[in-house]
């Protein structure tokens, strides 16, 4: 009779081990779980999205074909890291198969907060990084509203609390609406424990982002990350 984690499978597109290189937790040593797909379209993605055939394995040099099971997955989860970072793609798509995991490492979603009944299905996670999209960021914006509120929702259902710490990265491209960020960041400050200003790897200017962070700060803790790893070239 195989195990829980051994009945679920996932289209991963990347196993290794790296630092942390976004937001408040920047530096910490994890094992990255990289999903395939995504059910969103990002002007500014920097991953492939589509299908991945196989999993590549950095920590072993392997490439295995997908789907992989999650005693596979589990098998690499160690003491040496602080957590296990689920990242996509989108890992949301993947609730069922995280749900199944065991969890020896806390957990670490790294996620774009679209999936509220997903998210519900999570029974352990530590950390969560959750996106709030500003709406220049998407490549159709007609969903916008749509997507809104079930960010607001997955926020709900992921909500800081005493035994997890969530907080919302608002990824900025060149241009952005205040306003609507300012309106974002109100309709989940009880959710989070604060908010990080992120603009995208490669904007000049960051005046509009300071602005902003002056305004926000009435509402919750805001701080301004950029992406390290990018500064650091490592993955
Ligand atoms: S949500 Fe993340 S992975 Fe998905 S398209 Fe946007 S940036 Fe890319």
């Amino acid at each position: 009779m195989c195990s829980k984690a051994e009945s679920v499978q996932a289209e991963v597109r990347e196993i290794f081990e790296s630092i942390q290189g976004e937001g408040i937790l920047i530096g910490i040593r994890q094992l990255f779980v990289r999903f395939a797909r995504c059910n969103l379209s990002c002007v500014y993605c920097d991953t492939p999205t589509g299908v991945a055939e196989n999993c590549i394995n950095h920590v072993t040099g392997e490439t295995v074909r997908n789907p992989v099971s999650g005693e596979y997955v589990a098998s690499f989860f160690n003491a040496k890291v602080h957590s296990i970072c689920f990242t996509g793609g989108e890992p949301l798509l993947y609730a069922d198969f995280i749900a199944e995991l065991p969890e020896i490492r806390p957990f670490y979603l790294e996620t774009n907060m679209s999936l509220p009944e997903e998210a519900k299905k999570l029974r352990h996670v530590d950390f969560v990084a959750g996106d709030f999209k500003v709406r220049e960021a998407l490549l159709v914006e007609e969903s916008y509203e749509e997507l809104f509120e079930n960010t607001v929702k997955c926020f709900r259902v992921l909500k800081n609390k005493r035994n997890r710490l969530t907080f919302c990265k608002f990824v900025l491209p060149e241009k952005f609406d205040s306003g609507e960020v300012i309106n974002s960041a109100e309709s989940i400050k009880d959710y989070v424990c604060c908010f990080v200003l992120q603009p995208v790897f490669g904007v000049g200017r960051l005046d509009a982002v300071i602005k902003l962070q002056k305004e926000l700060v009435d509402i919750r803790d805001t701080r301004i990350i950029p992406q390290v790893h990018k500064y650091l070239g490592v993955l």
